[in-house]
């Protein structure tokens, strides 16, 4: 490999979900600092999104940091706050994607810089392709947990035990679903329900989602590394592991500190789709240190009426002042959340409802106590590296590994199950916030919050010393 000595492009091609998105453009700003040209490329459906959310101004900022849409063959959004299907995406994207990301570069190249390397989901495998094509070096993304991709890694080492659960009737049984896994190394105790869903095979769809992710992971040993939105102390067995399975693994994060620590110069630059209530902030303001239960299942979960009702009685019934987040297509055929007008009257002196918020900013305010999360990764390391304990009710994709690994490894979540009852609900808030668990798992987090700040702030922390690597990787090119 020689280094080259022109200003490097990166293009950034994140899949285009929220929770993929959000990571992305932490990276690419990172990069953008450390003095990289970046590309960001959207798909069109989200891209069309991210404008009507943010306005034009917000993705036109820096010519060093540039916006572009490709096609990705989904339909135009039913109505503005649409998500698209995750299983649609994936049929699509392989087969849309590839031509007109060529024809990108190929115009990039025409201009100056041009494209010297690419970060891209590791779900976006087709741009391998491209690199390849246009002899770049690529590093993926894996946006989630790294316990999820080893799980992704181990199914057919789990399929050939049976320990795969499968559309039957024993897949709804307790007992069936507590089963011990034992062969994932790095993972003891881990138990059938702790599976990504995705390596389920438990509705329609199921079979071709798997397939399609594990070819997506199987492409991306051909890249030159795979980064993770962690740091190295938290994951450092199963970074080790996989590493000698795929290209060489780096813990690169918490990605928002690495954020914090350059520079504001691309404050325009946002990637929230919905837009965001800061009145929370300032309601969070008038109440006392660590009072606040803060309550969110992120941008994709959705939930059964009955469960909201058992998650409102449960707050109320608690006692503890709480910040909940509640998106308007959060309840399943409702496209707007109707609450129970008892529940509001009884709660309205200590609760704050709001449809989106900065999250980062309300984890980190010295107000809240707790986290009742749906264990999507952004918002476990999020909460982790804000210091936050949480209560896990995890819904499907990696939530379920994320939940398990908070409260098997690292000592920072309460699992609630997913039938959830407001009696357990309000159990688990008091324990949180004030028992002798909560107490435990707060001092457990406030530790990890300070091993992710050393990982992200000394010139000599695991994740300063990963960033450089990858950065090296990045410049490097192909004889
Ligand atoms: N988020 C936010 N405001 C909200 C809810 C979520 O900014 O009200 C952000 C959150 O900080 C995180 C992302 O959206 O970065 C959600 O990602 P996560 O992986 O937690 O869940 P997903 O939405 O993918 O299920």
């Amino acid at each position: 490999m020689d280094f080259i000595l022109k200003k490097p492009h990166a293009l950034c091609i994140p899949t285009p979900f929220q929770g993929h998105i959000n990571p992305m453009l932490k990276l690419a700003k990172i990069l953008h600092s450390r003095g990289f040209h970046i590309t960001f490329v959207n798909t069109e459906f989200y891209h069309q999104r991210l404008l009507r959310s943010q306005g034009s101004d917000a993705l036109n900022g820096l010519p060093s940091f540039c916006f572009e849409a490709i096609p990705d063959g989904l339909p135009p959004p039913e109505n503005p706050g649409a998500t698209p299907d995750a299983l649609s995406f994936c049929m699509s994207v392989d087969e849309i994607c590839l031509g007109p990301l060529k024809s990108l570069l190929s115009k990039l190249n025409a201009s100056s810089p041009p494209v010297t390397c690419m970060v891209a989901d590791i779900f976006m495998g087709f741009t391998h392709d491209a690199a390849r094509e246009f002899d770049i070096p690529e590093i993926v993304l894996w946006t989630s947990d790294v316990g999820s991709l080893m799980c992704l890694h181990e199914y057919p080492n789990l399929l050939e035990r049976d320990l795969v659960p499968r559309k039957d009737s024993t897949f709804l049984s307790n007992e069936y679903l507590n089963t011990m896994i034992d062969c994932i190394p790095t993972m003891p105790g881990l138990r059938l329900k702790d599976l990504p869903s995705f390596t389920r095979r438990t509705s329609p769809g199921d079979e071709y989602m798997l397939q399609y992710l594990r070819l997506q992971t199987e492409r991306a040993k051909s890249a030159s590394a795979i980064i993770f939105n962690t740091f190295h102390e938290l994951d450092s067995d199963l970074l080790d592991t996989l590493s000698s399975v795929f290209a060489p693994c780096y813990a690169v994060g918490p990605f928002h500190l690495l954020e914090k620590e350059i520079d504001e110069s691309l404050p325009f630059v946002k990637s929230s789709l919905w837009k965001e209530d800061n009145n929370c902030l300032k309601w969070l303001e008038s109440k006392p240190p660590s009072s606040v239960i803060y309550v969110n299942f992120g941008s994709i979960t959705v939930m059964k009426y009955q469960h909201l009702l058992e998650f409102c009685w449960g707050l109320a019934n608690s006692n503890y002042p709480f910040l909940w987040i509640i998106r308007p297509d959060l309840v399943i055929g409702q496209s707007a959340v109707q609450l129970p007008s008892e529940f509001l009257e009884e709660t309205s002196s200590r609760g704050m409802l709001a449809s989106w918020c900065p999250q980062e900013q309300v984890l980190n305010h010295p107000s809240i106590g707790g986290f009742l999360t749906h264990s999507g990764w952004n918002s476990t390391i999020e909460s982790i590296s804000s210091g936050v304990p949480m209560i896990c009710c995890p819904f499907s994709g990696d939530q379920q590994t994320n939940c398990w690994s908070c409260c098997n490894r690292w000592g920072v979540g309460m699992e609630i199950e997913k039938d959830v009852k407001r009696e357990e609900v309000a159990k688990l808030v008091i324990e949180l916030m004030n028992g002798e668990k909560g107490k435990e798992m707060r001092k457990n987090a406030t530790d990890l919050k300070n091993m992710a700040e050393k990982a992200c702030s000394s010139p000599f922390g695991s994740s300063t010393v990963n960033l450089e690597k990858v950065i090296q990787l990045l410049q490097a090119t192909p004889n």
